[in-house]
């Protein structure tokens, strides 16, 4: 405590003192978020704490669906509920972003995953995120040596419904990425009922035209054939987006179980503490794992 023996003894206390301010403060944050953590709906309204930005965040539960964003980061239930069974595979609970230890020797990779929790992530653990046509590079159909083997986890949301049919080989890549033991965290959107619609199963050559006010997927198989397909659907935007299935239930505890994943699991456990909640039995997050050794 040099202040005390000083001449400015004052300032140093008073500087001391907003820090101690600050402590107790931060203190104050800490525990308020983790006793409002538990969570309250009041009148329709679920109060809870955003596990990506780590803030308070409050959200008629009739607007806490799939991916309506639901804090001022950006977050989703379906990216809120990533964060929250990436870290309970990896650490055996639920922590928000702020709260993950750093690990850094923890690696993954992530397909297009979100910005608003992609930077927080790779501040915390060896995430990376990669992407199709910009760097760092990864194709799920045809991925790069360097990425065999290597993963403790895999992230992969809204991603499998564009790929290029055949889908069985991104599931048996994705494997390949893992390191045995590690956690594939996985959503798509899918139906319950019945078998995985491949829209486009014969896609080999193709190009979109518009006609007037139709536009047509021209595509020419493998064996010469010329297919025409009326006004495919598109996700939020063009080229990599077009929908090229639609995934079913057992379709994709098929896909996971034919490429070697066990420990195969449907998330729809509602984590109120975190905002998340399920609010239909359809299209919800599964995690999977490569078998250990
Ligand atoms: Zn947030």
């Amino acid at each position: 405590m040099r202040g005390f023996r000083t001449g400015t003894g004052d300032a140093a206390m008073k500087s001391a003192l907003r820090e101690a301010v600050f402590l107790i403060k931060d203190i104050g944050n800490a525990l308020a978020a983790r006793i409002d953590g538990l969570s309250t709906v009041q009148a329709g309204e679920l109060r809870f704490r955003c596990n990506i930005c780590g803030r308070m965040a409050r959200a008629e539960v009739s607007h806490l669906t799939r991916e309506e964003p639901t804090c001022r980061c950006g977050s989703s239930v379906r990216l809120r509920s990533l964060v929250h069974l990436l870290t309970t595979a990896l650490f055996g609970e639920s922590l928000a972003i702020p709260d993950i230890p750093l690990r850094k020797d923890l690696t993954g990779v992530d397909m297009s995953g979100a910005a608003t929790y992609a930077g927080r992530l790779a501040r915390r653990l060896g995430y990376i995120n990669t992407f199709l046509h910009q760097e760092p590079r990864l194709d799920i159909l045809a991925p790069a040596d360097q990425w065999l083997s290597q993963c403790d986890f895999v992230i992969s949301s809204d991603v499998f419904e564009h790929v290029l049919p055949p889908v069985a080989a991104a599931f048996d890549n994705t494997l390949q990425l893992l390191k045995p033991g590690g956690v594939f965290v996985f959503t798509v959107p899918w139906i319950k009922t019945g078998p995985t619609v491949e829209h486009f199963p014969a896609l080999h050559d193709y190009h979109l035209e518009q006609r007037g006010e139709t536009r047509i997927l021209v595509n020419r198989t493998v064996d010469g054939l010329r297919q025409e397909f009326n006004n495919p659907v598109f996700h939020g935007g063009e080229g990599q987006t077009l929908e090229m299935r639609v995934f079913s239930e057992s379709g994709i505890l098929g896909n996971l179980a034919e490429a070697g994943f066990c420990d195969i699991r449907i998330h729809g456990t509602a984590c109120p503490t975190f905002g998340i909640i399920w609010q239909q039995p359809w299209s919800l997050p599964m995690t999977a794992r490569r078998p250990g050794e």
